[in-house]
């Protein structure tokens, strides 16, 4: 979703109300949750469910490998 569409976008501030990130790439969302977390992204951005998907995966390879 645009944050531009989004209930949530203040017009006035330009920004997120509840100052989450939406990145428009999955390359840009991988180094925003490194950042900042998984937490930052937006619910209602495109690329969080795979980017938590491949985590969980990497979790579980990880764990395996131990
Ligand atoms: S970051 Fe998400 S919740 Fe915030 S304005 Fe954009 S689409 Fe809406």
């Amino acid at each position: 979703m645009y944050c531009r569409d989004c209930p949530r976008y203040d017009e006035t501030e330009r920004r997120c109300k509840d100052r989450k990130v939406n990145p428009q790439h999955y390359e840009e969302a991988v180094n925003v949750a490194n950042v900042l977390g998984v937490r930052a992204i937006c619910l209602f951005n495109d690329h969080r469910e795979r980017l938590i998907r491949s985590r969980l995966r990497s979790a579980v390879t990880d764990s395996a490998a131990d």
